[in-house]
């Protein structure tokens, strides 16, 4: 039986992946904090960690992935304050949002979405116990945590031990800083005025939870004190996984998690995405430039999870041709109706074969997915010299083949039967919506639904006899 290797962040090397439990997968992913809607970068990281799990389960293993929602921070605090409602009214809006992205992006949904809102008993029980534990200080009516009390601190991001000790005097009560500035961090920040009507009472007096202490109170309560793996974009090594370590490894004195893996940045013109930066993109904007969903999660999950991807409109254009080579294919595929057998055909079912072993090959090393696409474009390159003597046996085994490919990839149109029925009321709601925007004259409005059809594979046709529609 192969193995699966993965790259431990945490130890720095490949390792191959033992689970706790046989046949079982504990995998947690930080979530989106829903102050806005997530940028296409976002999304780099939650596409990562989907293929992750469909890989895991490609292999066979049965996954429980947990994703949390951070619904209490500064930003949504502002934000709610700003818009003059409930703190849970406004983040309502984007979880929502973001569920709605993520199944446009075929990303499947975790097991548990549990909100940090639903979860500050649990968080105060683990504050407690590291109170408990002497790892804590209290100040200004906020709690610390005492990174001198932890021997391992600084592991995750590979800190220098002795500047450690020399520099981490202060505490910070921000969420985020940088690893020039490891301190002592927050774990429940006292209550100002700033935050209005959001507070929590606690035994450390009126206030609520910090960032890190949401992660570790929301895992360790669906996925155990001690589980495999915990996934999210490179900027969270430093400070909040390195946080949650320790605060999970001081409150409960074991192990936290075996594998951590961490995907790089996606990058425009050399610099992060981000929202603070301006140079985002929301998946919005991008399926309102006619770009297909496909086409979007391929883009994201096509290079490398460990190689920083540059975004670029063209790339996502390029992706779409990889595709329409793979669906044509298939297309044509289907219309084989051949019973003779020869000697093309046993070369060719050889060839399934082997390209089924070399896929396992680069998905299971460390998720090497250009390799694996490289044996797909190859397999496809050399049926196609031969198509004409395809049989129907060769024809079903090939399927199989995209079909094991596209359970990881999830941007092909194999059996589009099923989906083709639960979109057709929402394309003719667009269609309707689109001819009401014409005789409106609202022709921008029109423009964008027309695009936003085309980003779904529709193409529309105006015709003397009304609206006609295709799909591409
Ligand atoms: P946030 O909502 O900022 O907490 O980020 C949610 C997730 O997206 C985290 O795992 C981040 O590391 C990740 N992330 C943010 N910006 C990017 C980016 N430009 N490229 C890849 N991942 C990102
Ligand atoms: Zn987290």
């Amino acid at each position: 039986m192969k193995e699966i290797v993965l790259y431990n962040s945490l130890t720095r090397e490949k390792e191959v992946f033992k689970p706790i439990k046989e046949g079982e997968v504990g995998m947690y992913s930080c979530g989106p904090t829903v102050y806005n809607y997530a940028h296409i970068g976002n999304f780099r990281a939650y596409v990562f960690s989907d293929l992750l799990r469909r890989v895991l389960e490609d292999y066979g293993y049965n996954v429980k992935l947990v994703m949390n929602l951070t619904d209490v921070d500064d930003k949504t605090i502002k934000n709610s304050k700003e818009n003059h409602i409930s703190l849970n009214e406004y983040t309502k809006k984007y979880k929502e949002a973001f569920f709605e992205d993520i199944k446009t992006l075929g990303i499947k949904k975790a097991s548990v979405n549990p909100a940090a809102t639903d979860h500050i008993k649990e968080m105060i029980d683990i504050i407690e116990l590291l109170k408990k534990n002497g790892h804590t200080y209290e100040a200004d009516g906020s709690v610390y945590f005492k990174i001198s009390t932890f021997p391992q601190y600084g592991e995750l991001a590979n800190l220098d031990k002795q500047e450690l000790l020399e520099g981490a005097s202060g505490r910070v009560l921000n969420d985020e800083y940088d690893k020039e500035n490891a301190s002592d961090f927050v774990l429940w920040k006292a209550y100002t005025e700033e935050d209005g009507d959001v507070y929590w009472d606690s035994p450390f007096g009126k206030g609520r939870p910090g960032w890190h202490i949401e992660c570790s109170a929301m895992s360790c309560k669906y996925l155990g004190k001690h589980f495999d793996i915990h996934t999210g974009g490179v900027d969270n090594k430093f400070p909040h996984h390195e946080n949650e370590i320790a605060q999970n490894e001081a409150a409960f004195n074991e192990k936290f998690v075996n594998y951590w893996l961490h995907c790089e940045h996606l990058i425009v013109d050399g610099e992060k995405m981000s929202k603070s930066k301006g140079n985002f993109y929301t998946l919005r904007d991008l399926l309102d430039k006619g770009l297909s969903k496909e086409a979007i999660r391929y883009s994201l999950i096509n290079s490398h999870y460990r190689k920083q991807l540059n975004f670029t409109i063209e790339g996502i254009k390029q992706s779409q041709s990889a595709i329409d080579r793979v669906n044509d294919f298939v297309f044509r595929l289907k219309d084989i109706n051949k019973t003779d057998t020869n000697e093309i055909n046993d070369k060719l079912s050889k060839e399934i074969d082997e390209a089924n072993d070399k896929f396992s090959d680069s998905v299971y090393n460390d998720l090497n997915i250009s390799e694996a696409l490289g044996v797909l474009f190859t397999l496809i390159k050399n049926a196609n010299t031969s198509f004409d003597s395809i049989n129907n046996e060769t024809r079903d085994k090939m399927i199989k083949f995209i079909e094991r490919v596209n359970n990881i990839i999830n941007c092909f149109k194999i059996n589009d039967e099923e989906e083709n029925k639960d979109d057709e009321e929402e394309i003719n709601k667009l269609i309707e919506e689109r001819s009401l925007a014409k005789k409106e004259k609202n022709y921008q409005k029109a423009d964008e639904i027309r695009n936003k059809l085309l980003s779904m594979g529709i193409e529309i046709m105006d015709t003397p006899q009304g609206v006609k529609w295709k799909r591409k």
